[in-house]
């Protein structure tokens, strides 16, 4: 199937579904981002700074980007002007970088905050103790150029679905929570972004409201370094 194929499969599965598609690019060339684009896609996550900066210089100026990997605080810079949401904020020091950046640009950058949901040592992220710390820091409230609308998480690599289940379970759970603590008067406070290629509709009957889909869109990445 092709890039448009597999794309017009997502857009009627979630018909009637309270949920966002995200194409992840990362590792597919521009052409690959076009034909999707030329399907009417529109927003795409990138996990790596050079590659997304690069993509969003020569792409359509309509495309949102989210960056959905690990963020260093130095390359916040490159992103700032143009990003649409970073889904990966997984510590104060890099919240504080971002809203200085945008603050730069005169901009308002909305934020996800990774929460760490999986069984393994390999995935960034924040724990429940250290989302509520953030909120309640006097550092973030101070802050006028983020806004916080939502959690994000990566289940584990090949769990079984019942861990799976348990881990968006708990995310999903921790979201209510802040929610309802934090955000009870913000109504931009409403994105869950959990699920993959291969735990997506898992992740929307636990409440997912964002799914992030690379190799079943795009197919199996090929290549481990992306040259522009
Ligand atoms: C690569 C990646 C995805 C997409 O993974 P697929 O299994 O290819 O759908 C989603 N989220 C994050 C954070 C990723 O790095």
């Amino acid at each position: 199937m092709s890039i448009a194929d597999n794309l017009i499969k997502y857009k009627k599965e979630l018909e009637g579904e309270n949920v966002e598609l995200i194409a992840v690019s990362k590792f597919n060339d521009a052409a690959a981002v076009l034909e999707a684009y030329n399907a009417g896609q529109r927003i795409f996550g990138e996990n790596i700074v050079q590659e997304l900066a690069e993509k969003a210089e020569a792409l359509p100026k309509d495309i949102e980007w989210h960056m959905i990997g690990h963020l260093q605080t130095n390359k916040v810079k490159y992103i700032a002007p143009f990003i649409s949401l970073i889904q990966s904020v997984d510590s104060l020091k890099l919240l504080t970088e971002i809203n200085k950046q945008a603050a730069k640009h005169n901009r308002i950058i909305d934020c996800l905050l990774q929460v760490y949901i999986a069984d393994e040592d390999t995935k960034f992220g924040l724990d429940h103790a250290e989302v509520i710390e953030l909120l309640r820091s006097e550092e973030y409230l101070a802050m006028k150029n983020i806004r916080i609308t939502g959690l994000m998480g990566i289940a584990s690599n090949n769990a079984e679905e019942k861990q799976t289940k348990d881990e968006f379970q708990e995310l999903k759970v921790l979201f209510d929570g802040i929610k309802v603590s934090f955000f009870r008067k913000e109504d931009s406070f409403k994105e869950l972004s959990m699920g993959m290629s291969g735990d997506y509709k898992l992740a929307i009957e636990e409440g997912s409201t964002m799914i992030r889909i690379g190799s079943s869109i795009f197919g199996v990445r090929k290549i481990k370094h992306y040259k522009a």
